[in-house]
Formats: structure tokens, sequence, C-alpha cells
């Protein structure tokens, strides 16, 4: 690990400023559970950290007069999986950060940083330069690949680590990003992006600005939903394949549905074919089966991941079933 300088910041504008006198070698840093680790990789090697920490105006969890729900980007996973009234109104979110890796890390492990967080692939965290660190080739793709995408949406195969973001995304969630000319509000599926050639990076954040926090609308009446995700162990352990299901549901039939899968593609994989199909009809066993049917349709799974298929579409099957409190067996 190489020596950097380590300042705090007392508020948001006080981390955009510093982010400005700083220049292209300064990082913010939240808990540090994924950045750390990167810098003892040598995968970055920032001149300078800017520790949002004691900034209070990026904490906390507070519902707004429109009813919409505030997260503040320095909330800890452990901060919303123990909110027992957001877990009341959103069911869905504490069910994604429960399953997400240890309760030592939640304890650390902001929202802002889940967000920003990069990819596990062995090869971006080892000492090759694949397409994604700015090379010519995507290593995964013909080599070991288990834990890849199989949706291809880049040169690059990796499939996205985070269980926040498909909750966030199935709740229609948008971002408060902070950057030297102000605030702006955009949908996550806005900030969360497949990377390209010019871009090498899951995000659009630009180096110069900072997730402020997500704002989660207020749900449609009789809104529910289900979170699952399949591992090889049931700790410590990232998505093999995750699905996130907001349905709302009135008179029988579904009047809205969000269907995200995690762990399939380079960003959480949003399955509008599932939503238009269930939509407007009355759920039963059979409509969940023939809708997870098409959560399927366009994978191109890669030599050693042929099983994230079957696992997709029967996560997507069970967790359609359990937001609308049937039962999936
Ligand atoms: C062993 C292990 C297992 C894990 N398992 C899971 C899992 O199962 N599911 C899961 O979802 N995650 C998992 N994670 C990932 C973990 O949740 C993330 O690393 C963590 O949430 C990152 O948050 P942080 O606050 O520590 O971010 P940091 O490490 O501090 O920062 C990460 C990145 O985000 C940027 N950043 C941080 N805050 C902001 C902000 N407000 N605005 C803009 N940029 C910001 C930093 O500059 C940096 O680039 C695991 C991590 C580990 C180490
Ligand atoms: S999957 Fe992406 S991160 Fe992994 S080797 Fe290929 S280009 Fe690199």
């Amino acid at each position: 690990m190489r020596a950097f300088d380590h300042d705090t910041v007392q508020s948001a504008e006080e981390a955009i400023a510093a982010l400005a006198s700083g220049g292209s070698s300064t990082m913010l840093i939240a808990g540090g559970a994924d950045l750390l680790s990167l810098m003892k990789s040598d995968l970055v090697a920032p001149a300078r950290l800017i520790d949002l920490k004691p900034a209070r105006d990026l904490r906390g969890i507070s519902v707004q007069p429109d009813g919409s729900v505030r997260i503040g980007a320095l909330t800890t996973l452990t901060e919303i999986e123990r909110d027992d009234a957001l877990a009341e109104r959103l069911p869905i979110l504490r069910a994604a950060v429960l399953d997400a890796a240890t309760p030592q890390i939640r304890n650390i492990a902001t929202v802002g940083g889940n967000l920003m967080q990069r990819t596990r692939c062995w090869y971006f965290r080892g000492p090759y330069t694949c397409w994604q660190k700015g090379g010519d080739w995507c290593f995964a793709r013909g080599g070991e690949n288990k834990y890849h995408a199989i949706f291809d949406q880049s040169p690059c195969v990796s499939a996205h680590p985070s269980d926040l973001a498909p909750a966030l995304l199935a709740l229609d969630a948008s971002v408060a990003i902070q950057g030297p000319g102000g605030q702006r509000v955009i949908p996550l599926d806005a900030l969360l992006r497949p990377p390209t050639d010019e871009r090498r990076h899951e995000t659009t954040l630009e180096p110069s600005e900072l997730i402020v926090a997500v704002t989660i609308p207020a749900q449609p009446d009789g809104a529910r939903g289900a979170y699952l995700k399949m591992m090889e162990r049931h700790a410590w352990a990232y998505a093999l394949v995750s699905a996130a299901v907001q349905l709302a549901i009135q008179d029988n039939a579904v009047t809205r549905a969000r269907v995200i899968l995690g762990g399939v593609a380079n960003i959480p994989y949003r399955v509008e074919a599932v939503e238009a199909y269930i939509t407007g009809q009355a759920l039963t066993t059979e409509l969940a089966g023939a809708a997870a049917d098409l959560a399927i349709v366009g994978a191109t799974p890669l030599a050693r991941n042929q099983y994230k298929v079957s696992l997709a579409r029967e996560l997507v099957r069970r967790a359609v079933l359990l937001a609308a409190g049937m039962d999936w067996q």
C-alpha cells in the first residue's frame, strides 16, 4: 500500500471543495470496505483520501412529507437492517442487506460505497490489465467465468456484486448527487450503467462528485416486495444470482411490477418483459412460472456459468410469488 494523506470533512460541501482542490489523485472514503482492499492491491493509488465519516448531513434515514424515504449516503447497511419502521414500510430493503457480507462489514459499509463498489471479478482484483482496467481484452470471457455475467452488456462480462442496488432499483430510487456546480437528482438506473470504451467503470458519477443520498418514492397502495439471494454458502458470499421484486396489487391484480436480477450482468438487470407480462393479471403459480421463463430470454451464458440461467429463472418465479404473499413451493 502506498503512502497517502488523510483528511476529514464535516459536510458534503466541504467534501466537494476538497475534491476540487485535490485534483485527480484525491478520492472519497466512507467505510473503506472496498476502497482499502483496492488500495492494498494497488488497483487505485490516491495521494489523498477525503474521509466522509464526520459529515452528519450525509447520514440518517427519514420519511419526507410526501411519503418518500431519504437515506443518506453515509448510512450503514446495519442502520438499514435495524430500522424497524423502514423494514415495515419497505421490507425488501432489510431482506437485501441482511444477506450482504457479514455483520462486521455491514457495520462499516455505507449506502454510497455499496453503490460505488467495484466488480469482484478475480482478473480485475488480480494483476491483470483486463479491458475494465484499460487493457484490450476481457480475460474472463474465455477464461474462468463461473461467477460472471449471463447477459452481455459490454466487452466486460463482470457481474454486479451489490445486494442493495437491485432492491433500490425495484423501488424506483433516485440519487442526489452533489458536484462543483450544485446538486442534481437522477434515477438510480442512470447512475449504474454498463462500462463503455470511454468510461471503464460501472457508474456515471464524475470524480468531482459525491453521492449525498438516495430517495425512494412513496410506494403505491398495496405495494409489497421480496428479495432472494442464492449464495454458495449462507454468509460472507456475494450473490450467484439475486432477484428483487416489488409489486403493487389491487383487487387481486398486479397494478405495477419491478423485477430486477443481481449477479447476472455488469449492472443490476431489469426484466421489463416479466413486469409487462404480470401487470394487469391475477397472480397464480402458473403465471409466475410463465413470467419467469421470460426473465432468461436473451441470456448468453459463458462456458462455466450456465447454472445461472436456471437459477435466475427460479429466483424470479419464487420472488414474484413471495412478493405477492403466495407460497412459492
Ligand atoms: C468480504 C466482503 C464481502 C462482501 N459481501 C457483500 C455482499 O454480499 N453484498 C454486497 O452488496 N456487498 C458486499 N460487500 C461489499 C460491501 O458492501 C461494500 O464494499 C461496501 O458497501 C462499500 O461501502 P464503504 O462505505 O465501505 O465504501 P468505501 O470502501 O469507503 O468506498 C467504496 C467506493 O465508493 C466511493 N464512495 C464512498 N462513499 C461515496 C459517496 N457518498 N459518494 C461518492 N462516492 C463514494 C469511494 O470513493 C470508493 O470509490 C462485501 C465486502 C467485503 C469486503
Ligand atoms: S469480466 Fe470485466 S473485470 Fe473481469 S476480466 Fe473481463 S473486463 Fe476485466
